[in-house]
């Protein structure tokens, strides 16, 4: 809808009228008392406003429809996507779910060691780094096709489904061998052609918003993702940043984990490892993620976390982790979505 200024000349309405029509739109005038007011109508899809600067007489521009389309729920008939992973896990539904493993697989030995004590607590979803994307060059850059290994291993030792981050087109189709679910971490949140590339497999996605994103962001990342023909998509609030910078790394939007829940139909868990470098603050955070609403949560946990190649200071132990779980198991039923737990009798 094209406001245009009180005053506005009626050459400058016509115009304006033939500048749609150029572009294949049609246009409808209604005159007001004080100024007129064109309808674009079309089914041509979204138009750049910019366009439409070069026409003097406008006041505003109002969008009507949206932007995107297939990452809103009122676009999927109301009806809430459910990812469904197998062997009973699935996403989205009344259940909540955790993801736990270390950042990164270090060796063979400490990823079926965690593998080990994870499931033996329930947890059948294991997460863990091969292709690292570190801020340092420096930093542990993973284990890559090695770590792949050792992952599979475990989790095919435990029965476990595997999460692991692919950071480019090469390890995204080298995971698709091993991982039951591809992870798109917040640094490749818009690396779009990565995202196209998500939307042509036949595996489940996992992407994590990017700590500068906005919601906004997020969804024209997702639709991404939708458009090229995967709806199979869990993605992950982890924090972003806020003007407190000091003190904090990240801040969970829990509002926007909310908003989100509202406006798309895809499932959405939060990750209350990577917004705090800190261990002592996960138990914490994850019990307002888990009380707050949401369809799981992923915490990075490792056999010894002051000796871990990446994000020790923010990774439980496996007793912290144990504490952890007690108050997770009770807020989440407290809160009407109880965390599913795969406990061999
Ligand atoms: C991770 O999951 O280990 C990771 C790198 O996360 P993020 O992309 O959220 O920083
Ligand atoms: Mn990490």
């Amino acid at each position: 809808m094209i406001v245009m200024k009180i005053g506005a000349s009626k050459q400058e309405i016509l115009e304006v009228v033939q500048g749609i029509e150029q572009i294949g739109y049609q246009a409808k005038i209604s005159k007001g008392a004080q100024r007129s007011v064109i309808l674009v109508h079309g089914n041509i899809g979204y138009i750049d406003e910019s366009y439409f600067n070069k026409f003097s007489g406008i006041r505003n521009i109002i969008h009507i429809s949206k932007r995107l389309k297939l990452v809103y729920k009122e676009n999927n008939g109301g009806i809430d996507t459910i990812v469904d992973l197998g062997d009973n896990i699935r996403f989205g539904e009344n259940v909540s779910h955790l993801i736990a493993g270390p950042c990164s697989v270090e060796s063979g030995d400490m990823i079926m060691e965690t593998a080990g004590f994870l499931r033996s607590r329930g947890i059948k979803l294991l997460r863990g780094g091969v292709f690292k994307p570190r801020t340092s060059p420096y930093s542990f850059q993973g284990l890559g096709e090695k770590g792949a290994n050792y992952l599979y291993d475990a989790a095919k030792k435990y029965d476990m489904k595997i999460i692991s981050e692919a950071v480019d087109e090469y390890s995204l189709s080298f995971l698709l061998e091993f991982a039951d679910v591809i992870q798109i971490g917040a640094r490749n949140m818009q690396n779009y052609s990565l995202l196209k590339k998500c939307g042509a497999i036949n595996k489940p996605v996992l992407l994590k918003r990017g700590f500068t994103a906005t919601l906004e962001d997020l969804y024209a990342s997702l639709e991404y993702i939708l458009s090229e023909g995967n709806p199979n998509i869990i993605v992950c609030e982890r924090g972003i940043r806020v003007f407190e910078g000091t003190k904090q790394r990240s801040i969970i939007d829990l509002l926007g984990v909310k908003d989100f829940k509202e406006e798309s139909h895809l499932p959405m868990i939060i990750d209350t490892s990577h917004a705090t470098r800190d261990r002592s603050k996960v138990p914490g955070l994850s019990r307002a993620a888990m009380a707050f609403g949401c369809d799981g949560l992923m915490v990075e946990v490792h056999p010894d976390p002051d000796k871990a190649l990446s994000d020790g200071p923010q990774s439980l132990s496996f007793n912290d982790f144990d504490q952890m779980l007690i108050d997770l198991t009770k807020i989440s039923s407290m809160f009407g979505k109880p965390l599913k737990l795969f406990r061999e009798n």
